[in-house]
């Protein structure tokens, strides 16, 4: 395989999710060996983010990457669209501190970067190999990953929320080309219960969540769903047979675990190049997935 990056310029504009800000993200075509850049064009002098794991500076709700004194917030499915779309060097302008959210997965992001056009470069593909089983376990949140040494690539991802209506599930890639269909359309997700919470410390906003999947779990009053409504723009909300609130309908039946390989993928391109090994995470979250690339980084040749 050779390196390979876009034909010509593309842009998609709108707005991030838990700052609200409007944007725009340029991509465009970089250099063999250039890897994954971020160059915040809003500030002076256009620093550059490199999308390297000893750049993240948080994991909270999202992965956020800091160099050169610039930042920018959530990441991870820009990286997973990237590296679904079987790009190595990219430079992605950004004019604001968080990329546009758009409807919560990397479907729209990954058909932009196709339809730029997709150019093999002279340079071969390097890929990362590790030798041995890495295994990262984190007893206190509950989440284990591991890499196998292989030949190929293949991730399957479980989660276990403890919940009625989100139940235990499991998603499976078995080659980084089903990545478009299979996983790029699934959402981020979010349970009633932490939507006002969220609210309450301007951690999201409102209008940006209208198609995000919701769980509701157990009763919720009139009160609140109307209050709910309100943040969604609808008339009025109420909860599908099954626990969603009635915005949007399930794109997959495990569409919240197939979200969570997406994003796990998204973190592992902080690894800098695509790596060969088959990876099982179970429960696995930004925190989870960058520590769990650190380690791959102690463990490699
Ligand atoms: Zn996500």
């Amino acid at each position: 395989m050779k390196q390979q990056t876009i034909k010509q310029s593309v842009s998609i504009s709108g707005t991030g999710l838990h700052t609200g800000q409007k944007g725009t993200l340029t991509f465009n075509p970089a250099p063999e060996h250039h890897g994954i850049k971020f160059r915040r064009v809003d500030i002076e002098g256009q620093p550059i983010v490199e999308a390297r794991v000893e750049n993240v500076v948080d994991t909270s709700r999202g992965t956020t990457i800091a160099q050169n004194g610039a930042r920018v917030y959530t990441v991870e499915h820009i990286l997973a669209s990237v590296r679904g779309a079987g790009i190595d060097n990219i430079l992605i302008d950004i004019n604001c501190e968080e990329p546009p959210i758009q409807d919560g997965s990397a479907k729209n992001m990954i058909e932009t970067l196709k339809s730029a056009g997709i150019v093999e470069q002279n340079a071969e593909r390097e890929y990362l190999r590790i030798n041995k089983e890495v295994k990262y376990i984190n007893e206190k949140i509950g989440a284990e990953i591991i890499i196998t040494p292989a030949d190929d690539f293949r991730m399957e991802v479980s989660v276990d929320y403890n919940s009625k209506v989100l139940k235990p599930q499991t998603a499976i890639l078995e080659d980084m080309s089903d990545f478009e269909k299979e996983i790029s359309p699934c959402r981020t997700f979010v349970f009633f219960h932490e939507l006002e919470m969220l609210l309450k410390y301007n951690l999201i906003k409102g209008g940006d969540l209208s198609t995000a999947i919701v769980f509701v779990e157990g009763f919720v009053g009139e009160e609140e769903l109307q209050r709910v409504a309100k943040l969604f723009n609808m008339e009025s909300v109420g909860v599908h047979e099954g626990g969603i609130l009635n915005n949007t309908t399930l794109r997959f039946e495990n569409e919240p675990a197939r979200h969570k390989l997406l994003d796990l993928i998204g973190d592992m391109a902080l690894l800098g190049k695509p790596i060969l090994g088959h990876v099982k995470a179970f429960k696995p979250g930004h925190l989870a997935n960058t520590e769990f690339v650190k380690l791959i980084i102690e463990n490699l040749e």
